[in-house]
């Protein structure tokens, strides 16, 4: 089995999914007492989230790549960053390492297009949906269509990924807010919704909607046993 190199942390609510999503997997492929071999570095969080404010987006390149070098040198055969949003910063990170990264775009996309989608919502935050270091890579390299919520629809899925989600705060009225806007993007034409940000799932479930979710955690970890067993 190959080590999984995680670089975690940010935050570590969904840190936590992924640990045991990847761990659930190897159970359910190996059996018995098998569990997952995973080197985690995980970050202070508000080192990266205060760069990411301010813009200093190499700065957390320099962090993200020093926490991949470190994943390496404990033995990782490959690295997940644990985050959509940090994917910015990816082929920085990769200067710092021979060690292959799993990007989650790709395993998210690869998904999509086995799935026969073509047009698809993106929520995340509002980098990830503003930015093009993500939607790119699912136009070019997977032919999609990307939609995202509007402007007003965008600020409010960021601020409750970091004012709540980040913080571990689940809220009845947020949730509500986040199905209104995977119903309009569906009605936009939407075949489906990326959950677009490692914390998503926290709040929002397949089981309250029948709109279908990409959940990137759930997707990202699933690849990382893949590989891990390949
Ligand atoms: N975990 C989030 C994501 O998947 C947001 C936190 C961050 O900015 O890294 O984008």
């Amino acid at each position: 089995m190959k080590t999984v190199g995680m670089i975690g942390g940010m935050s570590w609510e969904s840190t936590q999914s992924y640990y045991k999503a990847i761990n659930e997997g190897i159970k359910q492929q190996l059996g018995g007492l098998h569990s997952a071999k995973i080197c985690l570095y995980s970050v202070d969080f508000d080192e990266i989230e205060s760069r990411q404010r301010s813009g200093a987006w190499a700065e957390t390149g320099e962090i993200l790549g020093q926490a991949a070098q470190a994943v390496q040198a404990g033995g990782a055969d490959f690295v997940l960053i644990c985050t959509n949003t940090m994917h910015k910063v990816a082929p920085e990170i990769a200067q710092h390492i021979s060690i292959p990264i799993l990007h989650i775009a790709d395993a998210t996309g690869e998904q999509l297009k086995a799935d026969g989608i073509t047009k698809v919502g993106l929520l995340g935050t509002r980098f990830t949906m503003e930015q093009d270091f993500y939607k790119s890579r699912l136009i070019d390299q997977f032919g999609m269509e990307v939609l995202v919520p509007n402007e007003r629809q965008r600020e409010e899925i960021h601020r409750v990924i970091f004012d709540e989600l980040c913080l571990g705060i689940i809220n009845a009225s947020s949730k509500q807010v986040y199905l209104d806007i995977i119903a309009d993007l569906h009605a936009k034409g939407a075949q489906a919704i990326i959950l677009g940000c490692t914390e998503i799932a926290l709040l929002v479930q397949q089981a309250d909607t029948d709109v279908k979710l990409y959940d990137t955690t759930a997707i990202h970890a699933a690849k990382a046993v893949e590989w891990a067993l390949g």
